[in-house]
């Protein structure tokens, strides 16, 4: 039986848009001012198709925004010490305001710790150590995509942090840590949950703002969900039935008060926020005020 949805639907695709609508905006106006037109460099080793689609998706969406792209493509069989000098490049070179090491990389290139070489100041995906302190410490800087995105969803739609029961499911430095830690800045009281956590249910019952980023299909159940709380669905699995959250839509709308649905949620926002980071960068690379 369809029951109904009594949640209001936080629509991630017409935020984005938004979202993409604004950086094009404040980019013309930043340029006709005097600034420097910001750019962002993606560097691609090898030819990893599902990689090379990625890259050219945020290349496409930086140029509709008025952001000069440098894609760098190196061949699957590029040296450590290649790929070390071209970051070295980028770091220096002032059209670039950010730059993006498209990972996973072929074994003989160690990913992880060449992003960390990415000065933080054009860590447009804002996930090297030197971003992870400055967020950690309430300092300004590139704050992660895919979190900012979730937070941009709870600003739209005025969700109150300010001393809320904000319960995150995962605590991935890719999503639950960082988006935890934005919570918290936001002063909500924050509870971090992974797969060790007891009463998983009890823990998400009491949250006023609901997290998953888990990377399990359905797993939160509506009746893990209290009543009017806002839930903001992560997940992205591949299923039989298509791409699914990690939030038993059906079950959750029913509850919730305001819920994201897969896809179209906070998968939309990622490349948004990306832009965002970009320009970001290009004005604190200027000296402009944050
Ligand atoms: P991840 O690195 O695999 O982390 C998953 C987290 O979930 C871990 O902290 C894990 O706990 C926890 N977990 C796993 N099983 C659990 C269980 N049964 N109960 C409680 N916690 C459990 O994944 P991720 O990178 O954070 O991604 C999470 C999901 O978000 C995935 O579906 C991914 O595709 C999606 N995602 C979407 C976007 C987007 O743009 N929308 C971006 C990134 C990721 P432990 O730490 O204890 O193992």
């Amino acid at each position: 039986m369809n029951r109904p949805v009594t949640a209001t639907l936080i629509d991630g695709k017409a935020i984005a848009q938004q979202v993409r609508a604004e950086v094009r905006d404040e980019v013309a106006a930043w340029v006709e001012r005097g600034g420097r037109r910001p750019g962002l460099a993606t560097v691609l080793v090898g030819s990893d198709p599902a990689s090379a689609v990625y890259v050219a998706g945020k290349q496409r969406a930086s140029a509709e925004v008025g952001i000069e792209g440098f894609s760098y493509e190196l061949d699957g069989d590029a040296s450590q010490e290649q790929v070390i000098g071209l970051i070295d490049e980028l770091n220096a070179d002032p059209k670039v305001s950010g730059i993006l090491l498209q990972l996973p990389t072929p074994e003989q290139i160690d990913g992880a710790h060449l992003t960390t070489l990415i000065r933080a100041e054009k860590d447009v995906d804002g996930l090297t150590p030197v971003s992870v302190g400055l967020l950690a410490k309430g300092l300004p800087g590139l704050r992660p995509c895919t979190p900012s995105g979730v937070i941009e969803l709870l600003h739209r739609h005025e969700v109150g942090l300010e001393g809320a029961e904000a319960v995150v499911v995962g605590r991935s430095d890719l999503v639950g840590k960082p988006v935890s830690a934005m919570l918290l800045a936001e002063n909500a009281t924050v509870t971090t949950c992974h797969s060790r956590t007891r009463d998983l249910a009890g823990v998400c019952r009491r949250a006023d703002v609901l997290i998953a980023a888990v990377g399990r299909p359905r797993m939160i159940a509506g009746d893990w969900v209290k009543p009017g709380a806002t839930v903001i669905d992560v997940g992205i699995n591949r299923t039989d039935d298509g791409l699914v959250g990690d939030v038993d839509f059906a079950a959750v709308s029913e509850v919730a008060g305001l819920v994201t649905l897969v896809p179209g949620g906070v998968g939309p926002m990622t490349i948004a926020m990306l832009l965002r980071n970009t320009l970001q960068a290009a004005r604190a690379q200027a000296g402009a005020p944050a």
